[in-house]
């Protein structure tokens, strides 16, 4: 079976990405969400083990010191990290595996897993952004302005992203990341291999064996 492909999905915080990441799951079967471990506060509405394991700061770096998470950033003063086990069960299962981080984690997933891709979600505009942000109703003014800040400085990273999509209409916004994902599984870069045999079988074939 082939090794399903890593997909990092950074956004904006309020760019709608675990609303778009749970439609996608529902829609198509061959992805798995990994997910992070987090010393944030869960908002309301939040369960430990669904949107993210909520952790203290000190079993966060016990995680850090037994090299349990593939890459781990601090975002707006809490520590953000992704599993390691879960990731590469599920990539060895043949499933797309998803991560939805912010821009440093994707910086370092590349630096491990060049091919690796990763795509820039963005609410239709900037007001739309600020309008997500509050309608949450869950934030304080601190952590809005504290977002809005982080997400001026990650504008200036969007092309590091292989490929960016507006987040307006939901259904439409998923199946472009879907097809997105069927077409760069396709790249050549990404089947380094299947082009080895190919060349191989070929080179056998034209010589008689
Ligand atoms: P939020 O607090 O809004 O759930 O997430 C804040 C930011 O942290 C988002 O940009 C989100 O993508 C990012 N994030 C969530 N999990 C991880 C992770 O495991 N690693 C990194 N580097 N960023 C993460």
């Amino acid at each position: 079976m082939n090794r399903g492909i890593l997909i990092v999905l950074s956004g904006f915080s309020g760019a709608g990405k675990g609303t778009l990441m749970k439609e996608l799951m529902k829609t198509y079967d061959n992805y798995a969400l990994s997910i992070s471990m987090t010393t944030r506060n869960p908002r309301p509405g939040e369960v430990d083990g669904r949107e993210y394991f909520f952790s203290t700061r000190e079993t966060f770096e016990e995680k850090i010191a037994q090299n349990g998470l593939i890459e781990y950033a601090e975002y707006c003063g809490n520590y953000y990290g992704t599993p390691r086990d879960y990731v590469e069960e599920q990539l060895a299962k043949g499933k797309d595996v998803i991560l939805e981080i912010e821009i440093q984690g994707m910086r370092k997933v590349k630096q491990m897993f060049p091919e690796m891709l990763p795509l820039f979600v963005t609410p239709p505009s900037a007001a739309e952004l600020e309008r997500r942000l509050r309608g949450r109703g869950t934030e304080t003014e601190e952590v809005i302005k504290s977002r809005l800040m982080r997400a001026a400085g990650e504008a200036d990273g969007v092309e590091d992203y292989e490929y960016i999509v507006i987040n307006d209409d939901l259904q439409t916004c998923v199946s472009q990341i879907h097809g997105i994902v069927q077409a760069a599984k396709s790249a050549t870069a990404r089947n380094t291999q299947l082009i080895h045999d190919i060349r191989k079988e070929i080179g056998d074939l034209s010589k008689g064996e």
